[in-house]
């Protein structure tokens, strides 16, 4: 029902819109959210140059291929299953959302509905009794592979080859379900240990023609249609050259990397990414695909850096792709040490990037061109932004 469009592609009121903490933008055309969007950015980063208009997509409708939701009880004792409102640790109770991808959601209310039979009890916050706290489906979107990861309080799952295989009777489509133990007091999703109860613990997806592996753990992108356009674009500014060397900072499983080494083999790609778990994917993505120009390196981005300027080694381009946060003093300072002739910037900060590019402005570089994209419809906030920074 929630599919239903107007002509103008106003998505039917959603039932839960103002508490959820998710959209802030329905009921308002995509057109509109788009141009609103780009006023926005126009705003924070004008002053470095000209914008292109961003790139929105042609289906703003259930782009998420990760859903997640916390599970807790109402008053009552009945079962929510859903998203906190926004700025509380209330559960706003979700059977359809119009970003998440349906067969996600599915199997999260199939989930809910097993509860009772197999006496799974509904996690505690307050009291940090009972088992099960999320709910995580993931599903890669040119290979159909889905991952369900089930976070509990305790690695004990009763009944759980019953479980298992009820699950899988109701979603034969599930290739791997994975418990992750979170017995922490932390807002955190995932605790630090994975249990693998069904398949090979990871799913595969492809993008801008490799095949990635993704962990429960792993960063991966949530629009799979607009992240090739990101990392199309990301590659495009870099134009790198056979013989050039690259750093993809904050990498990641590797994706942006590993594309712009598969499209130009002569070249050398240095990934660095704090989780462990991450460039052990990333490297297991790069003997795959058959790249062998491309090494990983766990690592603080900041200090790896730093690393290489005291060395006085070279690179030619630098990909960053830091967290909402940003990226950090020591980094941008080792970057400008290691003088690479283009650094593209991918950010999904637009306040940190702001800041970002005032540092790399005053220090020798030049805002060549920003190309803002849509990763996130209806989230009035959230932009994507690849910028292309130069040396003078
Ligand atoms: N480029 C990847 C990941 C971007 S998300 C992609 O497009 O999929 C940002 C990544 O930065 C995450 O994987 C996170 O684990 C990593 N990260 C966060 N802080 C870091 C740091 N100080 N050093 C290196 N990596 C870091």
């Amino acid at each position: 029902m929630m599919d239903k469009k107007t002509e103008k592609g106003v998505p039917a009121a959603c039932p839960v819109s103002g508490r959820c903490g998710g959209c802030r933008d329905t009921g308002i055309p995509y057109e509109t959210q788009l141009r609103n969007k780009q006023k926005m950015m126009e705003k924070l980063l004008g002053g470095f140059g000209p914008l292109e208009p961003v790139i929105g997509m042609e289906d703003p409708f259930r782009y998420r291929n990760k859903v997640h939701h916390v599970f807790a009880r109402d008053k009552k004792g009945n079962v929510l299953a859903g998203c906190y409102e926004a700025r509380s640790h209330r559960v706003v109770d979700i059977k359809d959302c119009l970003i998440e991808d349906r067969k996600c959601q599915e199997i999260i209310l199939t989930i809910r509905s097993m509860l009772r039979s197999f006496r799974i009890l509904i996690y505690d916050e307050d009291r940090g009794t009972g088992l099960l706290r999320h709910v995580l489906v993931r599903r890669g979107f040119q290979t159909g592979e889905i991952m369900v990861v089930l976070v509990l309080s305790s690695p004990i799952l009763p009944g759980k080859n019953n479980f298992v295989k009820a699950l899988l009777k109701a979603h034969p489509e599930i290739t791997t379900i994975v418990i992750n133990i979170n017995d922490e007091d932390t807002s955190m999703v995932l605790g630090k240990t994975d249990k693998t109860i069904y398949g090979p613990g990871f799913i595969k997806d492809r993008l801008c023609g490799c095949t990635f592996r993704i962990s429960p753990q792993s960063f991966y992108q949530v629009n799979p249609v607009q992240t090739e356009v990101l990392y199309d674009t990301a590659v495009k500014y870099a134009d790198l050259q056979s013989g050039e060397k690259l750093i993809d900072a904050y990498c990641g499983i590797g994706t942006i990397g590993l594309t712009a080494a598969k499209r130009v083999p002569g070249c050398l790609v240095t990934g660095v990414e704090l989780n462990a778990d991450a460039v052990r994917d990333a490297k297991m993505n790069a003997r795959e695909n058959r790249i062998g120009n491309a090494r990983f390196i766990t690592g603080d981005a900041g200090r790896y850096m730093e690393a290489m300027a005291d060395a006085g080694e070279s690179a030619d381009v630098v990909f960053m792709d830091p967290p909402r946060s940003g990226s950090t003093e020591q980094f941008m300072k080792a970057v400008v040490r290691i003088a690479p002739s283009r650094v593209v910037y991918i950010s999904c900060g637009p306040e940190t990037l702001k800041r970002d590019l005032g540092y790399f402005t005053k220090h020798g570089y030049r805002v060549r061109r920003m190309q803002p994209v849509d990763m996130f419809p209806f989230t009035a906030e959230h932009v994507e932004t690849v910028v292309l920074l130069t040396r003078e």
